[in-house]
């Protein structure tokens, strides 16, 4: 697991104040039950006392101090026990008064065994999905909702299967590398074909499955992405923003560059391009790319170093069929 370290801050933000909200309704029924059991706040005081002369005495030197401790240990039991009947008699659960910690795994440190615990983990997610949910209609987004139907079973000979069974095996890859993420065999995928077969669908099931695997999954158009990194360079008035953007992109568990090829390809973002690919592959982080170039077209658009580096190190995953969305448009009519 990993994650956006502003998803954690994020995260830790949301439970420190469910904490200290939970804390001010705990104070406030203190407060209430104070008000209505008067001798309960003397009681609580005598209590504190006979801690600190427990402390006191086991401070003293000289004289041994085990007498002086027992007695205040004593008096504190009687003490709450005093207490104890109070509360029961008045029907208040002593629990009730307690500080008790908001996680019981963690007890509100935030990490367990050496890593997050769950209850900063799954809000983390949560945050990552949201931010992705700023750029892909997510509840769409389910592999089960991809429907093989509009992909004709009858064998081509020019492909020797039917696009639906080539389109099934895509399907599979594409849940393998969600399920076995980041052990998948090939570390990152190029999706390419025609319009409306499903690219976009497939890479936005990536990202938000990587995501609720509680790895850090982004989200970019191509067009958006370069837009970012041309922000930055150039010095734009959202420049701090854009670098911010820029560093998501790169130190990202996964990225799911939809659409590369739709961009205005120009030197500047044939090198940025090549130093996104280059530093991701080198630190071993995930890429999904999709595209409407199969390799020869983005051997065609791209200098030979990202060409080189979408040959040798992606998986390809062609497309096949008859555009979806005209199909349905023609349904419709
Ligand atoms: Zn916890």
């Amino acid at each position: 697991m990993s994650f956006d370290p502003r998803h954690v801050r994020e995260a830790n933000r949301v439970l420190a104040a469910a904490r200290a909200d939970r804390e001010a309704r705990r104070a406030a029924f203190e407060r209430q039950c104070r008000q209505r059991l008067p001798e309960l706040a003397a009681l609580d005081r005598a209590i504190q006392g006979t801690v600190a002369q427990a402390i006191a005495a086991a401070l003293q030197q000289g004289a041994d101090p085990s007498a002086a401790v027992e007695r205040a240990r004593r008096e504190n039991l009687s003490l709450q026990e005093k207490r104890l009947a109070l509360l029961r008699g008045a029907g208040i659960d002593p629990q009730d008064l307690e500080s008790t910690p908001l996680c019981p795994i963690c007890h509100d440190t935030g990490r367990q065994g050496g890593q997050l615990c769950q209850c900063v983990s799954q809000l983390a997610i949560a945050e990552n999905l949201q931010e992705l949910g700023r750029q892909l209609d997510l509840e769409r987004f389910d592999f089960d909702a991809f429907q093989l139907r509009w992909y004709a079973a009858a064998f081509d000979p020019a492909l020797g299967a039917s696009p639906r069974e080539l389109m099934e095996s895509v399907l599979t890859v594409c849940r393998d590398y969600v399920q076995l993420f980041p052990a998948y065999p090939a570390k990152n995928l190029y999706l390419y074909g025609g319009t409306g077969l499903g690219k976009t669908f497939l890479s936005g099931c990536i990202a938000k499955g990587v995501a609720q695997g509680g790895h850090w999954a982004v989200y970019a158009t191509a067009g958006a992405l370069f837009a970012r990194y041309e922000a930055v360079k150039f010095n734009r008035d959202d420049a701090p923003a854009a670098q911010e953007d820029v560093r998501r992109y790169e130190a990202c568990d996964l990225l799911v560059l939809d659409d590369l090829g739709s961009e205005m390809t120009t030197p500047f973002v044939q090198s940025a391009l090549y130093q996104l690919l280059n530093q991701r592959m080198l630190s071993g982080r995930h890429t999904v790319i999709s595209s409407n170039l199969d390799m020869d077209g983005a051997r065609a658009r791209y200098v030979p170093q990202v060409a080189s580096r979408l040959e040798g190190e992606f998986q390809e995953l062609p497309f096949f069929g008859r555009d979806v969305r005209l199909q349905k448009k023609e349904e419709r009519l």
